[in-house]
């Protein structure tokens, strides 16, 4: 059977290569090429753009995004069996693909790809996915290197990603990533689009930066949105005893019987300011 991009479909590849999913390594692949063309269209145009694709596995999305014409990608896969299938896609798209081997937690990004726009897509063990999101989210240099940020998580972390105040999604990880960016989860994707499938659905989440986030110490916001949901149920006064209680509440001119999940992230970043 042909396929889009006239490469062999993904079963052969996977199949000739002997890539069985590992669990350790959370391989859930993507098989069909259609959806993996329907995430990297969420990324935006990619023609003028670099784009960073992490755990790119026997490829199906590394496919999507050279076929949409991404001018130059740079694929970070911790899994060597892995290489041969990217080897044969960088052969089909001369000079676009670079694969590096290795752990994208030990990776300093930013060094990557001195020119933008830079746009990162992802398909990762949601662990990893959430822990990557979190550095990406944090560095003391803002705008960020990074332009957008197209990634796929179990939908409970998506859904905790675009969280708003008042709802119990709200935590840690919506702050931050309401301080920082605009997130907004763009569509589901069942378990059944996956092999093998895994448990729950997943769903593709959009970030892009804010130019002009209110300023902030990120620790100290740390500080504060860790105190603050530790004890979720508890009044402020309470939970926030430790950076001062009452008195910090009082700085903020924020009322001390309020509980975590009903601030929002502009009353997070004044206790953060408070500090
Ligand atoms: N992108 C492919 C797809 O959509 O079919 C594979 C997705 S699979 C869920 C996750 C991929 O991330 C696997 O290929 C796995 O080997 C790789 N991976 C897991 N942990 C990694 C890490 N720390 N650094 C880089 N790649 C990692």
């Amino acid at each position: 059977m042909g396929t889009l991009d006239g490469l062999p479909p993904l079963r052969e590849v996977i199949q000739r290569y002997g890539l069985d999913a590992r669990k350790a390594l959370g391989q859930n692949f993507l098989l069909d090429l259609n959806l993996t063309q329907k995430i990297a269209r969420t990324a935006g145009a990619l023609e003028d753009a670099t784009v960073i694709e992490v755990g790119p596995g026997p490829g199906g999305l590394t496919r999507a995004i050279l076929s949409l014409g991404a001018r130059k990608l740079v694929a970070i896969e911790r899994d060597p069996r892995c290489l041969p299938a990217l080897a044969d896609i960088g052969d089909h798209y001369p000079g676009r693909l670079e694969v590096i081997e290795g752990d994208a937690l030990k990776v300093d990004f930013a060094a990557l790809v001195p020119e933008g726009p830079v746009k990162i897509i992802a398909n990762l063990p949601y662990n990893v996915g959430t822990q990557l999101l979190v550095n990406w989210l944090l560095p003391g240099q803002w705008p960020p290197f990074w332009d957008s940020l197209t990634l796929m998580f179990q939908k409970e972390v998506g859904q905790r990603i675009v969280a708003n105040e008042d709802d119990d999604h709200y935590g840690r990880l919506g702050v931050l990533a309401g301080w920082r960016t605009r997130a907004h989860m763009v569509f589901d994707v069942p378990p059944q689009a996956f092999t093998p499938p895994p448990k729950v659905t997943s769903t593709i989440v959009h970030l892009t930066p804010r130019p002009e986030p209110l300023a902030c110490d990120v620790s100290k916001l740390e500080k504060v949105t860790q105190a603050a949901f530790g004890q979720r149920r508890k009044m402020l006064r309470q939970s926030l005893k430790p950076l001062g209680g009452e008195a910090l509440l009082a700085r903020a001119g924020i009322d001390s019987s309020r509980r975590a999940e009903t601030l929002s992230v502009g009353e997070f970043v004044r206790l953060a300011n408070s500090l």
